[in-house]
């Protein structure tokens, strides 16, 4: 960072010290209006900042409104911050003088050499380690905006008291400010997690519970045929289907190390410490299941590579707090593989993995969000692992090698790896700039010395094989979820699940439609005819809501005449043509895989 970048948001330190004292004119603000409100905490976050209140009502609109011009005041006034430190005792005193439990409790869980510091602007005082700007009058009043409320446990706590959280964002300039809220608008009409149940891709019930999603019709269709799509595309690239248990005895685990490693992410059914009983869990993975075809009988060195793939479906135990929409979710379907191979052959087959994995992104028009991360494993903290740290050392430098020879622009990630060997993350950021991993390519050199995976080589003696795990194109919910907000709900015509709707503008209209829309299912298409006896600008209207890609307007005189009129969804009118000329139009782009 050069010295004229470190007072700019270009810097994440100078962005997070100016949200960060932003929070401190917030709670400023919310003392001079509701002096009887207690303050909890309030950290700068990765889009701005929030501050925690204690109050008995939820604030309102008006209440968010009144503060923010409070906020433009104390900025106006220009108050220097000033910091001082307590001793333990004292600063107990300060705060219980102020009447703040919350604070009092932060005062007395800080460990007993902790220097306990305040910052003082003005008429208030905070404790707080800092670091914050020198005075409010560096804050631009106009550029700041409180964005919602929501309830939050003290301490995130679901034992502890509710408080209620606001939450704001600040800029240098008010127009980075209006430019951030147009942005924020935008993504949320895309969000999935809204214009999916809308669009009816899917939908949740509290019953069956979070994060375990209905696929309604239409999602289930696309979920469909992006399956369809990549197994026939693994088929081509060398790849053998395979089909194995959703669940397995506690031994199978213990022998793959998830039990060591895994065990509270799993779903177990049974007591996992009661050995006197049997004790299943649900998948996390399916490395320890494909194994098991490879272990089938004796290999040769000449059967490898052995590519294994999968549409497989697996459980992750994670809290509840974490799920969200088909993003985080605890049952999920991934196109799994593993390649089982030769040490030479590691080369070559993770560049295949890692072309694969980009056919997919370019083809779905997701390669764009795309990033890199090589995530290794962190040498100070090998408990989660697998491995001593030399056969590490080697995996990682196996794998650095294939990544700069391919070219890769990565980022490094420090205890990001699996606890059996380094990976290759492909990270994909959603409409909120939110990053999730979509697609991950795996080098392990160790899991197969653990079920005795052993091929004859050449000379007739046993060797250990290496492993890659693999996904092709991350797993089906998420990938519908990223498909959504990157087409605002119009997926392209090759995956919509529907392609064409018929529009009979009279009655004799819809028998002809009927007979039509059969010909485009025989052809593989995926038709509906609107016949209801509405307006049929009103049809149009729904059809365009629904992000149909083509609708077919048919009157009388298309039906004598043969000819149809189709209306696509982003281009509008395409003027009539023969039927025939429109299945060629549509089997076009359907073949490309066209983004339209
Ligand atoms: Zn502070
Ligand atoms: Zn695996």
């Amino acid at each position: 960072m050069s010295e004229e970048n470190k007072f700019t948001f270009e810097n994440e330190e100078y962005r997070k010290t100016y949200w960060h004292t932003c929070s401190h004119v917030l709670a400023q603000a919310m003392k001079r209006l509701h002096p009887d409100v207690k303050l909890a905490i309030g950290p700068s976050i990765e889009n701005g900042f929030y501050y925690d209140f204690d109050t008995p009502t939820p604030f309102s609109p008006e209440d968010l409104a009144d503060l923010e011009a409070e906020m433009r005041k104390i900025c106006k006034e220009k108050l220097k911050l000033e910091r001082f430190e307590l001793p333990r005792a004292e600063a107990i005193k300060f705060m219980e003088e102020k009447e703040e439990p919350y604070k009092v409790e932060l005062i007395n869980d800080l460990p007993e050499d902790a220097v306990i510091s305040f910052y003082k602007q003005g008429d208030f005082t905070d404790l707080c380690a800092g670091p914050h700007l020198d005075s409010t009058g560096r804050i631009k009043g106009n550029a700041i905006k409180l964005t919602s409320a929501t309830g939050a446990y003290w301490r995130g706590d679901s034992s502890r008291k509710m408080l209620q959280r606001i939450y704001g964002v600040a800029f240098p300039k008010k127009e980075e400010l209006d430019a951030y809220l147009e942005q924020q608008a935008e993504a949320l009409k895309r969000d999935h997690n809204k214009l999916g149940r809308e669009l009816e891709f899917f939908t949740t019930v509290d019953y069956i519970g979070q994060g375990l999603p209905i696929m309604l019709p239409k999602g289930a269709r696309v979920i469909q045929l992006l399956q369809r799509w990549i197994e026939d595309t693994e088929q081509k690239r060398g790849y053998m289907l395979t089909k194995t248990p959703l669940m397995a005895k506690r031994d199978l685990y213990r022998i793959s190390g998830h039990w060591d490693h895994y065990l509270d992410g799993m779903f177990v059914l049974g007591d996992p410490h009661d050995e006197t009983k049997e004790c299943f869990a649900l998948r996390p993975m399916t490395c320890p299941f494909q194994y098991q075809v490879f272990l089938n009988r004796q290999r040769s060195y000449r059967e490898l590579p052995m590519r294994l793939g999968e549409t497989s479906t697996l459980f992750r135990n994670e809290d509840s707090g974490e799920m969200h929409g088909l993003i985080r979710v605890r049952q999920f379907t991934i196109s799994e593989g593993h390649l089982i191979i030769r040490p030479d052959q590691l080369e070559e087959e993770f560049r295949g993995c890692f072309e694969l994995a980009n056919y997919c992104m370019e083809t779905l028009g997701l390669k764009e969000d795309c990033s890199f991360r090589f995530s290794q494993w962190d040498p100070n903290n090998t408990d989660k692992y697998e491995g001593t740290p030399e056969q590490w050392e080697h995996a990682q430098g196996v794998m650095k090698h294939i990544l700069d020879d391919l070219g890769i622009d990565y980022k490094v990630g420090i205890d990001e790896a699996a606890f059996y060997g380094p990976k290759l993350d492909i990270q994909i950021k959603n409409v909120f700039g939110k990053e999730d991993t979509l697609i991950t390519i795996q080098i392990d050199m160790l899991l197969a010395e653990k079920f005795g995976m052993y091929y004859v080589d050449e000379n007739g003696q046993k060797q250990l094989p290496y492993i890659i795990h693999r996904t092709s194109m991350g797993c089906y919910e998420r990938t519908l979820a990223l498909l959504i907000e990157k087409y605002a709900g119009a997926l392209p015509t090759w995956i919509a699940p529907e392609q064409v709707r018929f529009l009979p503008v009279t009655d004799r209209a819809a028998d002809y439609c009927y007979d039509l829309m059969r010909k485009l299912e025989c052809g593989g298409y995926r038709a509906t005819v609107d016949a209801r006896s509405e307006k049929i600008g009103k049809k149009i209207r729904e059809a365009q809501m629904e992000k149909v890609p083509y609708m077919l307007v048919v009157g009388d005189r298309d039906m004598e005449n043969g000819t149809v009129s189709p209306r696509h969804r982003a281009k509008g009118d395409l003027g009539a043509m023969t039927f025939e000329e429109f299945e060629a139009l549509l089997k076009d782009v359907v073949d490309s895989k066209s983004k339209e």
